[in-house]
């Protein structure tokens, strides 16, 4: 009991140093108690030692960064369970196994999605593509490998000169084929979810990534050849999205 006492009061410490932190002060929205608890938990678990600025603030969440154990650094992804369009969440989770008899309760749907999120970059890894590392999950909360340097960012795809766009096609569509080869289809691939570090391009934002069984996995899945294929033409490379969908596809079946 005294213990539990303790606690609670260290972890309004840590709450209010939080709250605090002037990085927040413009996006408190985004943390609701059950947030704090749940960061609060990562840094017990030694995933997380300090929270850095804000690298980024999307429609349903805010991808900051921060210090992991060790010197490492790592990004911290936190959806908004209030902001977020759950019922766009829902779309994507209803149909794939994984999440099924998910229901209309927008925090279960948020928290599932940032399950999912995890799932599915380890998922990605494992097909042996290049997404961040998922380090820890908790509640609402993902913490992954940050690429790039907190000095010196990745870039998303939209925003660099790529440099050799014939060889970064061959990757991403690699990329595309051992994602599908392992039963995933991203869902909202474009040079806005690649990121570009050091010359080397790392697929991101895969939290509404379906399986194959997924009803409408194969229009998510001719969309981001459509994407895809776009881009790379306008940077000179001879594609189309047929083209793309068929390399992408043709690999299952061998
Ligand atoms: P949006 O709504 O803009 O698509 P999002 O909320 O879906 O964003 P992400 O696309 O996953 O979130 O991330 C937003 C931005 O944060 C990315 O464009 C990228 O610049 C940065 N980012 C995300 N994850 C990482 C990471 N692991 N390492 C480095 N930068 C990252
Ligand atoms: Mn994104």
């Amino acid at each position: 009991d005294r213990i539990a006492r303790k606690r609670d009061r260290e972890f309004d410490d840590f709450r209010k140093r939080l709250k605090d932190a002037d990085q927040f002060k413009v996006e408190q929205s985004v943390f609701d108690d059950a947030t704090f608890a749940a960061i609060y938990k990562l840094v017990q678990d030694g995933h997380v030692e300090a929270f850095g600025g804000p690298i980024s603030t999307g429609k349903e969440a805010n991808v900051y960064e921060a210090l992991g154990p060790d010197d490492t650094d790592v990004a911290i992804k936190i959806y908004r369970i209030n902001a977020s369009n759950f019922r766009h969440m829902r779309d994507y989770l209803e149909g794939d196994p994984r999440f099924e008899g998910i229901g209309n309760d927008k925090k279960r749907v948020v928290l599932a999605w940032t399950q999912k999120e995890f799932a599915n970059l380890s998922r990605a890894r494992r097909a042996g593509v290049r997404v961040p590392e998922p380090i820890a999950v908790e509640r609402n909360v993902l913490v992954m490998e940050l690429v790039g340097l907190v000095e010196d960012r990745a870039r998303r795809l939209a925003e660099v000169n790529v440099e050799n766009p014939e060889t970064a096609y061959q990757v991403v569509r690699e990329y595309m084929r051992r994602l599908y080869s392992a039963g995933l289809v991203h869902g909202d691939l474009s040079e806005y979810n690649m990121i570009i570090h050091d010359g080397e391009l790392v697929v991101i934002d895969l939290g509404q990534a379906v399986t194959v069984h997924h009803p409408n996995a194969d229009e998510f899945l001719r969309r981001d050849c459509r994407n895809v294929a776009k881009f790379f033409s306008r940077q000179g490379t001879d594609t189309s999205s047929a083209d793309l969908y068929e390399f992408v596809t043709d690999a299952e079946a061998d």
